[in-house]
Formats: structure tokens, C-alpha cells, sequence
């Protein structure tokens, strides 16, 4: 359905819209980037170290093309494949609830949250029942998980953001994830 407008009031409804996301996103960037917080990645790279479950595609990385031009002008695309599960990914409660959502499903609302160390699961380079059947429960309450999630890094146990983004696979029963997390940086005190 489209609603006609006149011009004049289509230049205001425009002014006021970019006035609401601009006057939003400058007080989140000025939490986010006056130098008080870090950016810890959460992610390990894709490539052909990669863990994998079984019967799982692994990563497959292909260059397909990659130089100069006559021009001078370079151009690089490569081509990947992979299973949904593997590396640093997300299990969809889709993964063991006919019922749950899938990937594309999971709102971004349920993707930016308070960071939960209990949330993050890391299977390292195992690959364990126990990981498995607590997916399973996580599935099956409607929550998402989180496996093989980079956990070398000190991360504070409060005040932290955890920007969940999968790959926006939509039927997925999961997805590679790019995870992060966003936490004020610790300061020693001036003075004792
Ligand atoms: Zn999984």
C-alpha cells in the first residue's frame, strides 16, 4: 500500500527520520567509540583448519580470480562452501525443535545482548556428546547456541555487548557467526 504525500510534507517525514537515527546513532557512538570500551572478536577465522562435525562439508575456499588488469586496476573474488556447522557458529533452535526458528528467524533484537559468559560454549577441538546434548536442550527451550566460540581472550565478566551476526542463512538449521564482544576497558585507579 502506498500512501501519497505531498512534496513538502515527503521533505519533512524525511528530515525527521534521518533527525531520529541520527540523534540516536551519535549518542551510541559516543558510548561506543569515545575510547572507554573495547572490541574483543569472539570468532575464529574460516579456512582449512577449521573444525567441522561429522558428515559436515568442511570449509572450502576456492580463488577463482585474482591480478591485474591491463588497466592497472586489480580485481580478487574467490568462491566458499561449507556446512552450517562448523567454526564459530550458531545452532538455530530449528537444529532440534521442528518447531523452533531457523536463522533467518532469529530477530536482531535476540542478537545484540548483554554478554553471558554461560551463553558461550566452546568444543575447542573437541568435538563432545556433552556440547551436543546441551545444544540440545538450549534448542529445545527456543534459545540459540554458540559453538566453538574463541575464548582466549580476558573478557569481563560484566557490563559487556555480545553482537551475535550469523550469516543470515534463512532456512538455516545454523550458521557461521561473526561474534563479538563490546565491554568497558578496564582502568587501574589514579590512585590507591
Ligand atoms: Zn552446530
Amino acid at each position: 500500500m502506498s500512501v501519497n504525500m505531498s512534496l513538502p510534507l515527503q521533505l519533512v517525514v524525511a528530515f525527521l527520520t534521518c533527525f531520529v537515527i541520527v540523534s540516536h546513532s551519535s549518542s551510541l557512538n559516543k558510548v561506543l567509540f569515545d575510547g572507554d570500551y573495547e572490541f574483543i572478536d569472539l570468532t575464529y577465522p574460516f579456512d582449512a583448519e577449521t573444525i567441522y562435525w561429522p558428515n559436515t562439508r568442511s570449509f572450502e575456499f576456492t580463488k577463482k580470480d585474482e591480478g591485474y588488469y591491463e588497466d592497472g586496476s586489480w580485481y580478487a573474488a574467490n568462491e566458499f562452501a561449507a556446512g552450517e556447522h562448523g567454526g564459530t557458529h550458531i545452532d538455530a533452535p530449528y537444529h532440534f525443535d521442528a518447531q523452533g526458528k531457523q536463522v533467518g528467524d532469529i530477530p536482531l533484537e535476540k542478537l545484540i545482548v548483554p554478554y553471558d559468559s554461560s551463553m558461550l560454549i566452546q568444543i575447542g577441538t573437541q568435538k563432545s556428546f556433552f556440547i551436543e546434548l546441551t545444544s540440545y536442550y538450549v534448542c529445545k527451550a527456543g534459545l540459540y547456541n554458540l559453538e566453538n566460540v574463541k575464548l582466549d581472550s580476558d573478557v569481563p565478566e560484566y557490563g559487556c555487548t555480545a553482537f551475535v551476526m550469523p550469516m543470515k542463512i534463512r532456512k538455516g538449521t545454523g550458521a557461521p557467526v561473526r561474534l563479538a564482544a563490546v565491554c568497558p576497558k578496564r582502568k587501574l585507579p589514579d590512585r590507591f
